[in-house]
């Protein structure tokens, strides 16, 4: 399969096996183990002479390879490796090659935040964290070692863009290495490897899941920087489950339009949202007067489905709000057909303290919407009721 195919092709062909009996896409190998004729044809799975189905645990088993050949090919990399869930794979990319530092810019998952500031310092691995609007001094903090430089784009919650070209650029002068979490965009609206990052990271629980019926992860890059976290992920025993790579190859054949669709429907809500007298920020980066407007439009094809605004009143008022939501329904994750509602105080970044998400803009009037496949005419009425 040619990398240059369009994306819908890639998604619906990209990776499949041929099997004996014809099957149009790769079958699940339910299988632990694979046997040989030979202990010389197994020596040379081991030994890496041949690729082959060996231990589903390392990975080797065909409905796994095929996926990862998806995944690769959906991100331009040369390789993927997928794993058990999102955060799997952010802990054993930060345990492959953070050892010496991290530096996380802007705001990230509540949990990657957890683990950089209290998990990994345990293990003497030193963690700095920047705001998005700190990050100029990226090249201050990466002098001496060689570090790791981490950030999400678009950021949760806030969707604050960060230019990934000029990070990268600035992060490798310093030798240090770059790995962006694409989670809220997906490979259809942003790939990073095109701007200049290492790795890309994906929770597929979201949008390459996209059913919210699976828990899974993937890195994406070149093989020389995925080859030492395949080991630890064989070793911590991250690698996804074979039963869970069908289903995400399944899901993966319709990526593109279900995230075109997410597209559409999270700029009509935007739209609609930002002139109601209760709202009084909507962030999107479709929106012109978004501050990373700019930077999206370039290094982004669609400003993908997660809206969040800031409305008028208290924590209370914001709750009542959600609580009065019909369609949309409360629940902490994202990406999914069903749209979506959570209050970052409440979930995501509830383990901050009040000062901490003060810090980083975070408030207690904020609601996150991850917006579906429903029609918007439908979610838009939906929000306006519960604001009224
Ligand atoms: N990255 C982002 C941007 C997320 O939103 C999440 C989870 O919400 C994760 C990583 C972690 O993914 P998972 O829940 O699949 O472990």
């Amino acid at each position: 399969m040619k990398e240059e195919r369009g994306l819908s092709t890639l998604c619906v062909h990209g990776g499949e096996l041929k099997d004996a009996h014809g099957a149009p896409h790769t079958p699940l190998y339910d299988t632990t183990t694979f046997a040989f004729d030979s202990t010389a044809d197994l020596l040379d799975v081991v030994e890496g002479r041949k690729s082959g189905a060996l231990y589903t645990r390392y990975g080797l088993n065909p409905t796994i390879q095929s996926l990862e050949a998806k995944l690769a090919l959906l991100e331009g990399a040369q390789s993927a490796l997928a794993f058990g869930s999102g955060m799997a794979a952010t802990a054993a990319l930060f345990l492959a090659h953070g050892r010496e530092g991290i530096v996380c810019i802007g705001d990230a998952y509540g949990g990657t935040l957890d683990l950089l500031q209290n998990q990994l310092p345990l293990l003497g691995i030193p963690t700095q964290l920047l705001l998005t609007r700190e990050a100029e001094r990226l090249g201050v903090l990466l002098g001496g070692s060689k570090k790791l430089v981490f950030f999400e784009t678009p950021t949760n919650p806030a969707l604050e863009i960060i230019d990934i070209r000029r990070m990268a650029s600035l992060a490798h002068e310093f030798g240090a290495l770059v790995a962006v979490d694409s989670t809220f965009a997906s490979p259809v609206n942003q790939r990073p490897l095109a701007w200049g990052a290492d790795i890309v990271v994906h929770s597929a629980t979201k949008y390459l899941g996209g059913h919210s019926d699976l828990t899974a992860g993937a890195l994406m890059g070149p093989e020389a920087l995925l080859a030492p976290i395949r080991a630890w992920r064989s070793n911590l025993g991250q690698t996804i489950a074979a039963e869970t790579a069908q289903l995400l190859a399944r899901s993966l054949r319709t990526l593109v339009v279900r995230v075109e669709r997410h597209n559409e429907n999270a700029q009509a809500v935007a739209r609609a949202l930002r002139d109601h007298e209760r709202v009084k920020t909507v962030f999107y980066p479709g929106l012109e007067d978004h501050p990373g407007h700019e930077i999206a439009c370039r290094q982004m094809q669609g400003f993908g489905g997660m809206v969040t605004i800031d409305v008028q009143g208290d924590a209370a008022d914001a709750t009542r709000i959600v609580d009065r939501l019909q369609w949309i329904k409360i629940a902490p994750s994202l990406g999914g057909v069903e749209s979506l509602v959570t209050q970052p105080m409440t979930t995501t970044h509830h383990g901050l303290s009040v000062a901490e998400r003060a810090r980083r803009g975070i408030t207690d009037t904020m609601i996150r919407l991850s917006i579906g496949l429903e029609d918007p005419d439908d979610l838009v009425s939906d929000l306006r009721q519960a604001l009224r």
